[in-house]
């Protein structure tokens, strides 16, 4: 029997790079190698595991160097996971001459005769004998002669880009964006208040997307942390995982302040029991070194939040609490749960609140001086202790 070599054409998915875009947000001065670092390594984690050839910085881009065998999908969903890209495309690459850019464009862009198209050429390397209205001329007219494409600036169908820099030209016609925000890592770490509900995973994803790491603080109705009865908040934390890498969550148990709290009239038990968990939250983050808390709260969402309770939420404590949703509609809240993949979870039922002895009607103003009054008649200061003794920390990645 004959024995055949079959060669095989390199088909024209296989692209020779991802080049990957930040954007000029947040780049200002100093902050702008700490902040391009920080992405590159992230990128790195995204993409662990995935096949690919090493990752380059080059004037203001990143260029990601594929395999054949890479899987273009895996790199996509994983890109589109990391905070600080602003957008990033497949690439095909060629020496940047107008021959090679043409015959590359005959080999890996198949155009339907009559495709209204448009080449948009960027020139970052000032050195090539040519500018980019130059090279849109000199591809579109080839466009036309090799496809039979219409040009249409306005309203093209297709719009293939090139971007030439370091000799080279790298050609896409198909932009992914990204998430924007800045690279975590960069701004330091926040221990995050997470409930069970729809608002605080949202929080803290959009605490990550301004460069904050975040750490959770979960507190739970049971008497110790149980993989099987907590399992809806390490599945919230396992989604938002997938934008950070690797977390902590604390799980304490609130038990001890239920016990006190029993003493306290029945519409101050909600503001205690806020206080009660940032006075936790600021012990933890001080021994672990954490300068800020983190909260899902919102301005006026529910009737206690108030400005009021939200002074005297804040008295407790020393330490800043940052509250990205504060002035964010319920509607716009869900919206970003749906698209982060928290809303699902986040409405399935769970105990996640002392909702058993909270009235239901909290108070709404409440005066600071009668919030300190009832808890000095409280033992909290155990409460808080023994809660802090039944923490578990939980690493997630
Ligand atoms: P969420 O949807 O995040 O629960 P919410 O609008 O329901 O928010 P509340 O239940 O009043 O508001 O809680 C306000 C914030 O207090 C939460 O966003 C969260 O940061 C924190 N919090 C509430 N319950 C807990 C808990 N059991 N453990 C940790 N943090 C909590
Ligand atoms: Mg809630």
């Amino acid at each position: 029997m004959e024995s055949f070599k079959i060669l095989h054409e390199v088909p024209s998915t296989v692209f020779d790079c991802v080049l990957i875009h930040y954007g000029e947000l947040g780049l200002k001065g100093l902050n702008r190698p700490i902040f391009e670092k920080k992405l590159i390594e992230n990128i790195c984690r995204a993409v662990e595991g995935l096949e690919y050839n090493g990752m380059r910085k080059r004037q203001g881009r990143i260029i990601l160097e594929l395999k054949e065998n890479s899987d273009k999908n895996k790199f996509a969903e994983s890109l589109k996971k990391v905070f600080g890209i602003a957008w990033f495309a497949f690439c095909f690459r060629t020496e940047a001459t107008l021959e090679d850019m043409q015959l590359l464009l005959k080999d890996r862009f198949q155009l339907e005769a009559g495709t209204r198209a448009k080449i948009s050429a960027k020139r970052a390397d000032k050195t090539l004998p040519f500018t980019s209205m130059d090279v849109n001329r000199e591809l579109g007219t080839y466009l036309v002669k090799q496809f039979k494409a219409k040009i249409s600036l306005s309203e093209p169908q297709k719009e293939i880009f090139v971007e030439l820099f370091e000799g080279k030209a790298y050609m896409f016609d198909k932009k992914f964006k990204g998430l924007y925000g800045l690279p975590i890592g960069v701004s330091g770490k926040v221990l995050h208040l997470l409930s069970g509900g729809i608002d605080s995973p949202v929080a803290a994803w959009l605490l990550m997307k301004r460069g904050c790491e975040v750490d959770f603080l979960h507190f739970h109705a049971f008497q110790q942390f149980d993989e099987r009865r907590n399992a809806k908040i390490l599945e919230l934390v396992k989604v938002l995982t997938q934008f950070c890498f690797k977390t902590r969550v604390f799980f304490v148990p609130y038990y001890p302040f239920e016990a006190e709290a029993v003493e306290a009239p029945a519409k101050y038990r909600l503001i205690l029991f806020r206080r009660f968990m940032i006075k936790v939250a600021e012990e933890i983050a001080k021994q672990h070194d954490i300068l800020t808390l983190g909260s899902g709260e919102n301005l006026a969402q529910v009737s206690s939040q108030t400005l009021e309770n939200i002074a005297a939420i804040n008295k407790i404590t020393s330490l800043p609490i940052l509250r990205p949703l504060l002035t964010y509609e319920k509607n716009e809240i869900v919206e970003l749960a749906r698209r982060i993949g928290t809303f699902e979870i986040s409405t399935r039922p769970y105990k996640d609140c002392c909702s058993l002895f909270i009235s239901k009607h909290p108070a709404t103003k409440a005066k600071l001086e009668i919030v300190e009054s009832i808890e000095r008649k409280l033992n909290l200061s155990d409460a808080i202790k023994e809660s802090i003794e039944k923490t578990e920390i939980i690493n997630v990645k």
